[in-house]
Formats: C-alpha cells, structure tokens, sequence
C-alpha cells in the first residue's frame, strides 16, 4: 500500500512552485511530521501538510518520487501551529513552504537523522542528570514575589476569567512585568504541560526581564524551564531552544517578534510587552505583525482547547503604556478588553512635562541653558540623568562651506553620518564606511565641518558643559553613552547598563534604545533634546510613534517612589522643541494617553487611514527609480480586469523616501481598501498575476518585489 503526502519545502516567495508538493511513502505520515524529501538534485526539509491514500487526480504516479525519511524522534508539529502558519502565508501573501520553513530553526535543515537524533539523545540524559528536569511544586506554596498592588490583583483576576484578548494599559512602573510574572505563574500551574510565550521588542536591551523570568521561575520549574529565542542566537542555541519549546522541556518562551511561530504544542498564555513597538511588524520576508498572530494564535490555540472539552483558554496580554492606536480602537470597539492601571507602584507621580521652546534659546545651542543647569543641580544632588537623541554618530553630515559638497553616500540616497571617535563617515543604511577626508573631495577646501548632531558630540558637550559640577561625593559628573556603536561588542551593553545602576554615571546620552523598558532607580530628569525631527517626518505615524517613545523615554525618571521622596525632588521629562503648542504636548503634559489617542484616531477616521480603511503596499527593489515605477504601473494595469478591482483603490507608484539604498532603486504603490475582507480578496487574486508580471517587457530591470500588508510606514 502506498500513501502520498503533500509536503511543503521552502520555496522561494514567488517561485510558482505550488503551496505543497507530492510523494510517495510506504507509511502513513501524520500531518506535520518533518521529513526530507527529494527537491531537484537536492535533499530538503520539509512538513508534511497531508497523507491521503489517493494520489491527486492528475498525478503521473511513476514520476511520483519517494519521501527521503522521516526526522525520527520528533513528534509532529500541531495542527494549531499548521493553521497559524496556514494563515500568516495567506495573510501576508506568501508561499506556505516559506512560512513555515521559517519558522524552523534554520540548523534543523542541515542536521542529518543521526545527527539530529545524537542531539536529542544529549537533551534526554541531561534532562534525567538533573532529576528528570521538573521539580515537584507544592500547589500553595508561595512565590518570591512583593504582594501585589490592587490594580495588580484587579488585572490578573481579569485576566483569568476574559474572553477576548486583554490590552494591559498600565503606566510605565505600574507594575505590569509583575502582572506578567503572576499570569504565567497561573498559566503554567493550571495545567502540567502547559507553556507560556513571552515576547519582547529587543531582549538584548533589557536583560533584566530575562533576569526576572529566570529568579522568579527557574526555582519552582527547573534551570531549562526557560528558553530564549531571537536572532541574535547561535544557529545551535536557536536549535536548542526550538527543540526544548517543541518537546514541552521549556516550559516558558521568552523571545522577540520571531518567536509567535515557535510550536508550543503547551500554549496557555501570550505575552506581548510594548505592544505597539515598531519592531513585532517584520520588515523583510514575510513582513507579519507578530503581535496581531499572537492574537490569532490565541484564538486558535483557544479552539483546540475548547474542542478539547477542557474548558480552559489560550489568553493572549498585549501591555503598553501607549497601545497602538490599532489595539486601542479594539478595546474602543470591546474586541478587546482593556485592563488599566494608572497609578506607578509606590504612589510615584509620573514626571512632570517642562518644554523648552527652542525659539528663544541662545542660536545654535544644542542643550538649552536651563536644561544644562537642571541637570547640574540633579548631579549635585547624587540623582541621574538621561539625556535622548535619535541620531548616532556625531554629526549627521559632514559637508563643504566653499562649495557645497555633502559627505552624500555613493550607494544611496542618503548623507554618510560623519563619527568622530574613529574618524569615519559612515552610511547607516548600507554600512558604506571610509576614513574622512582630508579636504574636500570636490574643491580641496580643508575647512569641512560637521552639520547637526549626534550622540557622540552631546556626550562630549555635556561632559565639557558640567565640567565643574560635582557629585555629593565630591568627584565630576561623569558622562556617559549609550548607543549601537558602543554596545556592539557583546557584554558592552550589560556593562555600560551596570555603571548605570550602580551610580558610577550620571547622564546618559543615547539613542532610543535608552529609553526601553530599564529600570534605573535614580533617575529623576529625562531629557529628549531633538523632539521635532520626528513630529515632522512625513508618515502619519510619526506623532504616534514620538508620544510613545516619549512616554517610554519619561518613564525611566522617578520609578523609586521612596528615592524621590528621600531626595524631596520632583521628576521631570524636559523636550525641547521649536513646536511647543503641537497639541501631542498638551496630551503629553496630562499624562493624558487616552486624551491623545482619541485625537489621532478621529483624524485617522477622517482621512480614512487604519485602523479605519486597511493598506497594503507593492514595492519593488529595481535598477533604476524609473524601472521601479514602471513595473509596478503596469502591475496596476494588470489589475484592471480582476473582479474586487473596484473594492479597493490603486495609487500611483512613487518612490520610497530613502529611494536608493545600496545602489538598488526603490518605489512602491499603495493599495487601499474599506475593509480588510475586501482588501485580502483583492490581494489572494492580484497574487498570481504578479508573479506573470514578472515576465512583461516592464520588468527589466526590476531585482524583486513584495507586499506588505499592514504597513507600518506608508
Ligand atoms: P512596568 O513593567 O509597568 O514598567 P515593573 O513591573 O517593572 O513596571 O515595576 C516597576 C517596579 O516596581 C519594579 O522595580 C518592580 O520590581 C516593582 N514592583 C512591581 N510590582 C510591585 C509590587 N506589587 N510591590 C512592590 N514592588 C513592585
Ligand atoms: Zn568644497
Ligand atoms: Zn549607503
């Protein structure tokens, strides 16, 4: 008797090969068994998505070629993971081989059936060496933990018993990783085989809610009851922790947007921290919101177990201090359902707002004379502070004041960011790096001076601005900085975040990775000293995005409640600014989130925007812009005749604003529609259409193209 199983491979997006291709086995093969099968010359790993006993009608049974073998040990990915991968492909307009190659450690394909089964051996004796892993975990027993605030407990009652997916808005210090601590503490105690997912936007930057999860949990579950994943993993340690989430050995999950396609055939609960951060939205491949799978991985992991007749759920946490306006509306609408919690743990006050209307500042200042003289009170006092600025490197541009030149990158459209330290310019979009030239590479001019500023020229002018204040303990202020260029050796980060907290800093300059989620305890004075350069970037996001990151950014100031108290001094959020009446600053002033959401979401309702109208994009990566646009033009064009043409609107191709990256031209159309039924159906029959336009006299030229659904920047 012969089965014949569909199985999907990894295939290239727009290969045309089929969703799933068909073998031959001798055995029945359950769906989501990973095998290796055949593929040209090739060997391939592959998932098995169906066995029938008929081959499909059509089939020439005798080209038909045999499965190669089955990964022996491991046991079959679960049909809510299969459909959670089903939909994202069909979501995000992918193949499903893509999707769900992707979402396997890439080292499971290159490990022969011996090899994998030495590792899974390995995994077996060590897990017995300590005693079978699991630690017995008396029931009443009681865990390390404070006693939780009322709006704590009020959350987590609420969160047991919800019914749709819960937005946890709750202020920054309110607590909510000790709301997440106690939901996975109740997910993993209702069940022996239950698993919990955490997700973060960037582990590398808080390693102290690693350090949480492992204190809090390692004790009453064992040291592999957690596993991290994320990509900054070895290919061995992503197995590793692929292979302990699938088997059930990790019980906890804690890892960045990658991890919502991890199988966790336990899946009791899913945390997504800082829900509205840009960074769950993928930007390459499959461009998927991994928060909005979470969401549907709830509700199907729900399902099953619903079906299960067990009467428990998959809930689903979405935290944040300021939700997406997406998340928000939800809650608005009542498909979610929003747990708030205002007040900060010990009664702390949020800090208070003061703006520095750069208008009336001395010209050319890059840190106004009050904010410099706050700040010296605050160091001579023994508080902290933190000093933000979204722009690396010390000056953006270096340029020519005889002539003009730019220091412009040769490979794209962009000014190489001139860094001091090693004397280097430098192009943040394609890594282009040169020594800085002695002249002026057009004129000869040896008078070329940087233009604007970053991080490494605030830290230096603050160090020479507090030069003479002193700390309480006589010694000089000590400055600081944070940012991707000095953390990119590995234990930089950890250390420059340890002389924070240990107080041997006292103004930290930085890029917005300062600003995430740290608990510094003596901050009292948060600084973001070029605010405007985001409120006027030209996507309708960008107030958003500024609010949040200025939230977040004062979020970090007076979280030790009893510190300031002691200190008898106030927290405070200074931004400086040229716009001091843009009315985000009123709702900023207030504390006000609910206040500045409610604005956002009327304008959006009016133009028609998300979460109001639903957006795609078709971008195209071409030789030249005209290429670009043109390719997709006639993509357009080749919409015309579809049957949900009318559904949606198609605008004209127009280049990205960064239009040239890495010497590759770079436009996209965008695709707008009154609900995102109509828009999924204009998009499932655009697809294949696509892909034959890629043989039109129009596509010379073009290097790919992708959609994206949901964008985040339009
Ligand atoms: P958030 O994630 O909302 O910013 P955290 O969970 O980090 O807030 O809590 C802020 C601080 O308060 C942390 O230092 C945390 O240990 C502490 N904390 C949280 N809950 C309590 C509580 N119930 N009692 C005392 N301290 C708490
Ligand atoms: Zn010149
Ligand atoms: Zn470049």
């Amino acid at each position: 008797m012969a089965f014949w199983p569909s199985v999907v491979v990894a295939t290239p997006a727009h290969s045309g090969v089929g969703a799933a291709l068909t073998y031959r086995s001798e055995l029945s093969l359950a769906p989501g068994t990973l095998v290796r099968v055949p593929l040209g010359a090739r060997e391939v790993l592959g998932v098995v998505w169906d066995c029938p006993l008929q081959p499909p009608a059509g089939l020439s049974e005798a080209q038909t070629r045999d499965v190669g073998g089955v990964l022996e040990g491991l046991p079959a990915l679960n049909a809510s993971w299969r459909q959670l991968v089903r939909f994202a492909a069909q979501y995000y307009q992918r193949s499903l081989g893509e999707v769900a190659l992707a979402a396997l450690p890439p080292q499971l394909r290159e490990l022969s059936s011996a090899q994998l089964a030495r590792r899974l051996k390995k995994r077996a004796l060590a897990a017995q060496a300590i005693g079978g892993g699991v630690p017995p975990v008396a029931d009443g027993e009681a865990p390390d933990g404070p006693d939780l605030s009322d709006e704590q407990s009020e959350s987590l009652r609420a969160l047991a018993q919800a019914q749709a997916p819960v937005l946890l808005f709750g202020a920054t210090g309110s607590g909510k990783t000790e709301v997440y601590l106690r939901a996975t503490l109740q997910a993993l105690r209702s069940h022996a085989d239950a698993q919990v997912l955490v997700m973060v936007p960037e582990i590398n930057l808080t390693p102290q809610l690693e350090a949480r999860f492992r204190e809090r949990f390692e004790p009453l579950f064992g040291a592999g009851a957690l596993v991290c994943l994320h990509s900054g993993m070895t290919p061995a340690q992503r197995l590793a922790g692929w292979l302990a989430a699938h088997t059930g050995s990790a019980r906890i999950v804690l890892g960045t947007r990658m991890a919502v396609l991890a199988s966790l055939p336990g899946l009791r609960l899913i945390v997504v921290d800082e829900e509205h951060d840009p960074s769950y939205k993928s930007q390459e491949g499959a461009r998927y919101s991994a928060r909005d799978l979470a969401v549907y991985r709830a509700k199907v992991e729900s399902e099953a177990l619903a079906a299960g007749g067990t009467g428990a759920r998959c809930q689903v946490v979405l935290g944040s201090a300021t939700p997406s306006l997406e998340s928000w509306h939800a809650a608005d609408q009542g498909r979610y359902l929003r747990l708030a919690m205002p007040a900060r743990i010990g009664g702390g006050a949020l800090p208070r707002l003061r703006l520095v209307d750069m208008n009336h500042q001395p010209k050319g200042a890059v840190l106004s004379p009050p904010l410099v003289a706050a700040m010296a009170e605050r160091i001579a006092r023994g508080e902290q502070c933190l000093v933000l600025l979204n722009r690396r490197g010390y000056a953006p541009v270096l340029a020519c004041h005889d002539c003009g030149w730019k220091s412009g990158c040769p490979h794209c459209s962009a000014y190489r960011v001139f860094h001091k330290l090693d004397r280097t310019l430098r192009c943040h979009h394609c890594g282009f790096t040169e020594r800085v030239p002695r002249a002026c590479p057009d004129c000869g001019n040896l008078d070329i001076a940087p233009v604007g500023r970053g991080t490494e020229q605030v830290e230096e002018q603050l160090a020479g601005l507090l030069a003479d204040v002193k700390r309480p303990d006589g010694g000089p202020a000590r400055v600081a900085r944070m940012d991707a260029d000095s953390t990119r050796l590995k234990g930089s980060l950890e250390l420059q975040l340890a002389t924070m907290h240990s107080g041997e800093v006292d103004v930290l300059v930085g890029t917005q990775m300062i600003a995430k989620g740290h608990d510094f305890r003596r901050i009292t004075l948060v600084a973001a000293i070029n605010a405007d350069a985001g409120l006027f970037a030209s996507d309708h996001r960008a107030p958003e995005r500024l609010f949040a990151l200025l939230m977040q950014a004062g979020g970090r100031a007076g979280r030790d409640a009893a510190f300031i108290t002691e200190q008898g001094s106030a927290s405070e959020l200074w931004v400086q600014t040229w716009t001091p009446q843009h009315p985000l600053f009123a709702a900023l002033r207030a504390h006000d989130f609910p206040a500045f959401a409610a604005q956002q979401l009327a304008e959006r309702e009016s133009a028609g925007m998300p979460p109001f109208g639903h957006q795609a994009l078709l971008r195209a990566d071409a030789r030249t812009q005209q290429a670009a646009q043109a390719w997709l033009n006639a993509a357009a064009q080749a919409a015309e005749g579809l049957p949900h043409r009318a559904d949606v609107t198609l605008y004209p191709a127009v280049p990205l604003t960064i239009q040239r990256v890495a010497n590759v031209e770079r436009a996209q159309l965008l695709v707008e529609a009154a609900s995102r039924g109509a828009l999924q159906r204009f998009l499932s029959a655009w697809q294949p259409l696509l892909l034959e336009c890629r043989n039109l006299p129009e596509a010379r030229g073009l290097v790919r193209f992708a959609v994206d659904v949901d964008p985040l920047v339009v």
